[in-house]
């Protein structure tokens, strides 16, 4: 069993990841800013609270010896990334780069990166696989492809041994381990559409009702959180295998728009959902939907929680009593 460093472990997706580790016996550290994640979200292992972008805070994440990181500290929000470019690249790559250089100096060579759909650009093909040109249109995406660069160097110059899981839409909860998604302000779609039937969020907007797509909504893949934290799992055991700068794209490949959601949302949780047409938010390809098929055959990846009902009904519990 190892002991792995979850950076971003008291984040969203990184908090799931370290339960499913936990529950494969693992041993977990998580080291988080807790500029957006929740003390509450660490209960799989002790928190040393530091910051990427202040090197001298890490080495005390090191201080008993590391297996392998895990890294899903990053901003990651579409619209805020085109705003304000310089805070993404200075969190999601200088900070990346301050992690790797500590996990030099302390003879960490494994590392599963959390990278996203976004370093894709404009979908070139109905779903999207690992051999698709890198194009991104936002500094959010630029600054994820900008990591696996590094990582793909730092391969051959000094050996590390890394995947990056390239998610495409998050969501779903783990509420009956207390950990969910919650964000402030929230801007992903299924915890919005979820607010509006408990009454509690600002008014739902549709952003964007002229793509052409299936209603004129964008449309997304979206995969369980505990399915991306399999994946993670998964990409440990691929490193112990095989060296080198691996990447995995990571979807069920089917693909809703949002008014879809909005309907399997209204079905599952037996409210009214109401909503208002607004313009489109800056950044948002009208399409994304992964092919998975290398993360099935190399990594052995197959998602337990596919289903959008399933995905929804488990984001609905948590929102509808979220713990933090
Ligand atoms: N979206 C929306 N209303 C919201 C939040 C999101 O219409 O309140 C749309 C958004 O424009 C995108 C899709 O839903 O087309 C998924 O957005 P999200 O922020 O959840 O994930 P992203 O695809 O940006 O990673």
């Amino acid at each position: 069993m190892s002991h792995v460093l979850v950076c971003g472990g008291a984040g969203y997706v990184g908090s799931h990841a370290a339960s499913v580790l936990a529950g494969h016996g693992h041993r977990v550290t998580v080291l988080d800013n807790l500029s957006t994640g929740h003390r509450d979200a660490v209960r799989w292992g002790r928190l040393v609270e530091a910051d990427l972008l202040v090197p001298e805070q890490l080495d005390r994440a090191f201080e008993e010896p590391v297996d392998a990181v895990m890294h899903f500290c990053a901003l990651s929000l579409v619209g805020e990334s085109v705003a304000n470019p310089y805070a993404y690249y200075r969190n999601n790559v200088a900070g990346t780069l301050n992690l790797l250089e500590a996990m030099k100096r302390h003879g960490v060579d494994r590392l599963v990166f959390s990278s996203t759909a976004a370093v894709f650009g404009q979908p070139q093909s109905a779903r999207i696989d690992e051999d698709h040109p890198q194009a991104p249109i936002n500094p959010y995406g630029a600054s994820k492809a900008m990591v696996e660069e590094i990582l793909r160097h730092a391969a051959q110059a000094y050996g590390l041994r890394s995947v990056a899981l390239r998610y495409f839409n998050a969501a779903g909860a783990a509420a009956d381990r207390g950990i969910g998604e919650s964000h402030s302000p929230e801007t992903h779609l299924i915890p919005n559409v979820l607010r509006a039937a408990l009454g509690t969020g600002p008014a739902l907007k549709v952003f964007g009702t002229d793509y052409s797509t299936v209603d004129g909504t964008c449309v997304r893949d979206y995969v369980h959180v505990l399915d991306l934290a399999d994946a993670h799992v998964l990409a440990l055991g691929l490193m112990d295998r095989e060296a080198g700068a691996h990447a995995f794209n990571l979807g069920n490949g089917n693909g809703f728009s949002v008014l879809e959601v909005i309907e399997t949302a209204r079905r599952v949780t037996g409210r009214d959902i109401a909503f208002d047409a607004a313009p489109r938010r800056a950044g948002d390809p009208a399409v994304l939907v992964a092919s998975s098929d290398r993360a099935r055959d190399v990594l052995g990846w197959s998602p337990r929680h596919a289903a959008l009902d399933e995905i929804i009904d488990s984001a609905w519990r948590w929102h509808s009593a979220p713990a933090y």
